[in-house]
């Protein structure tokens, strides 16, 4: 039983993936949905947001020395970003490496960023990198009612 019900709580990792600007001006959304969707995950939460600098700005913190912070900032904050948390077994880790790397030079072809992405400030996609990332990432960009607890009908045949 205490099995079982690791397993189950297991299956509740969030993550919080948002579709970059570019991604979006490109018409990308739906293929990008799509592969998360044909994995298996469950989508929790959704929307398109025009995030302002402060939002931007919050979200990449952690890199606000780095040199190339500032366009960042205004890309992220040029145009619709698509918001969303999904939910599943290590969705985290397995969100990463359905993007591939930072880099599109190191980006398997395989990858979102490998298939898509061409420069590392026009790569696409966003996913947090870490479980307490995500928790962060997950608040800063929704409010709690904007997530949504549902059980998919075919659990049983994603999860053993
Ligand atoms: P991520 O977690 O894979 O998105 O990578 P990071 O957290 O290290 O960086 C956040 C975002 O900043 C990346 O997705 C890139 O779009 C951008 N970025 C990272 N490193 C560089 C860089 O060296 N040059 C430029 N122009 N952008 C970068
Ligand atoms: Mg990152």
């Amino acid at each position: 039983l205490r099995l079982g019900k690791f397993l189950v709580m297991n299956r509740r990792e969030r993550t919080f993936t948002a579709i970059k600007p570019d991604a979006v001006h490109r018409g990308l959304v739906g293929e990008i949905i799509s592969i998360f969707e044909r994995k298996g995950y469950k989508l929790v939460g959704l929307k398109l947001v025009l995030p302002d600098r402060k939002l931007a700005e919050n979200h990449y913190s952690e890199l606000r020395d780095k040199p190339f912070f500032p366009d960042l900032v205004d890309f992220i904050s040029s145009g619709p970003v698509v918001a969303m948390c999904w939910e599943g077994k290590d969705v985290v880790r397995t969100a990463r490496k359905l993007l591939g790397a930072t880099n599109p030079l190191e980006s398997e072809p395989g990858t979102i960023r490998g298939r898509y992405g061409i420069d590392i400030g026009r790569n696409v996609v966003h996913s947090s990198d870490a479980v307490t990332t995500a928790e962060r990432e997950i608040q800063l960009w929704f409010t709690e009612h904007e997530l949504v607890d549902w059980d998919p009908a075919v659990a049983r045949w994603v999860y053993e």
